[in-house]
């Protein structure tokens, strides 16, 4: 798949205000036109970025004020690579623009003054950051005038290819590995999408895939079209920084699986900076990966420049890639903002989702849980300043998991009379309360 070809781009009569300009590789630089369908280099085998006009966008944003923009991914369209405006029309039209929620009783716990939740467990359609990265992949497919998306998921990345491909009305195949959060495969199924689960980890099942896409052609959403992918990534840091009144936090904070999340919300702030929209330059990322898989975490602490892959043993299943395809961008884009990475043990996880659930009343998954987890810890460690503005970011939603939460015991079941209610609900009085555990497994 690494032949490149040129294809015109079907129905492309009308075009996005897109600034992008072309392909080039991230390690060698060796430019590809946006048409083309090659997504890795052929010459150093990494990962391709997309490249802008950025005076072109800086013009379109001075032209068109951000009242006039819709409230959904597409705002900022000038930075996504997206020339159809059909297709643009078909995809992630109530994607993104997820809630910036001020935590103060989460910061109360963690003695953080100014902190805020960015809210992409309420992200639409699909309760996950990924209907961010999926929308790309689902709209450059249309432009591309294919009918069928394949995918590789730890989890979300399947249920944002399920839904956001029946709305635009392509086939989609889900192939999960063999560790995989049942409620997410069946949530596949009920959207229409065909799901194949691999006997293997993800990161046997991610090369397997790209075997199948060879072998058949079938674009693959974050594989093939991985480099349109990972642009839907910056839209978190756009939106941060907007609903932050065009302020860059001091602190960004997210867990990391396969790196584009944390690596794109670097190239975002950065394009800010360029456009001339926000000071960015002093904003910290910070990565949060479970013990049990932190190949990304543990290179950023050892300041090596790549990722020794791991085999992962965690709870934590959507953050379970132990050879991080953007691994080496997360580490660039952390150690040159002066961020770092932290990693927490299951129980802790777990611990994380049940202190944000008891401060804020939001129930995350275990991917969540861990950048709770770690911010707590950078707290404990005083890496926050008085006053600094910090924001976490929640990227999936704890429906989707709950089964897999370790369980809490179920209430008896009492006769439905006054005197048995009310010794019932003596006796609940008197338990722990969810806070309180938390706080007792992270020490908080
Ligand atoms: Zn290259």
């Amino acid at each position: 798949m690494s032949t490149q070809t040129t294809e015109s781009l079907p129905g492309s009569s009308q075009r996005t205000r897109s600034c992008a300009t072309g392909l080039a590789c991230h390690r060698c630089g060796k430019r590809y036109e946006l048409a083309d369908t090659v997504f890795a280099c052929p010459d150093c085998g990494k990962g391709l970025d997309v490249v802008y006009d950025y005076e072109l966008a800086a013009r379109h944003f001075r032209d068109v004020p951000t009242e006039e923009r819709p409230q959904n991914i597409w705002h900022f369209e000038e930075l996504l690579p997206i020339v159809d405006a059909s297709a643009q029309a078909r995809v992630g039209q109530h994607s993104g623009y997820t809630p910036l929620i001020r935590a103060d009783r989460l910061g109360a716990e963690l003695g953080i003054d100014n902190l805020y939740i960015k809210d992409d467990s309420s992200n639409r359609p699909s309760l996950s950051y990924k209907d961010r990265v999926v929308s790309m992949s689902v709209a450059r497919l249309l432009e591309r005038g294919k009918t069928e998306i394949g995918c590789v998921s730890t989890g979300n990345v399947g249920t944002a290819v399920a839904s956001l491909a029946a709305k635009a009305g392509v086939d989609a195949y889900v192939f999960y590995p063999n560790a995989l959060e049942v409620t997410k495969a069946r949530v596949c199924m009920a959207l229409g999408a065909k799901v194949c689960q691999v006997e293997g980890n993800y990161d046997e099942a991610n090369r397997r895939c790209r075997e199948v896409a060879e072998n058949t052609g079938m674009d693959f959403a974050n594989i093939t079209l991985r480099p349109f992918y990972a642009e839907g990534a910056k839209t978190a840091a756009f939106e941060i920084v907007e609903q932050l009144d065009w302020h860059s936090p001091d602190h960004i904070i997210t867990a990391a699986a396969g790196g584009t999340l944390s690596s794109r919300l670097h190239k975002g702030l950065l394009e800010l900076q360029l456009l001339g929209l926000s000071e960015t330059d002093t904003t910290r990322i910070h990565i949060a990966q479970p013990s049990g898989c932190n190949p990304i975490a543990s290179a950023i602490i050892a300041e090596e420049a790549e990722v020794h892959p791991v085999t992962p043993e965690t709870a934590a299943h959507s953050l379970a890639i132990g050879a991080p395809g953007d691994g080496y961008l997360v580490i660039d884009a952390v150690l040159k903002r002066g961020g770092t990475g932290g990693f927490a043990s299951d129980p802790e996880i777990f611990a994380g989702i049940d202190l944000l659930a008891a401060t804020e009343g939001l129930l995350t998954e275990p991917a969540g849980g861990t950048t709770v987890a770690v911010l707590e810890k950078l707290a404990a460690a005083g890496r926050f300043s008085a006053g600094d503005t910090v924001v976490a970011i929640i990227t999936g939603n704890g429906l989707k998991t709950l089964d897999e939460h370790p369980q809490k015991p179920w209430p008896a079941k009492v006769d439905c009379e006054l005197d048995a209610m009310l010794a019932a609900l003596g006796e609940l009085k008197g338990g722990p309360t969810l806070i309180q555990s938390a706080r007792e497994q992270l020490g908080v």
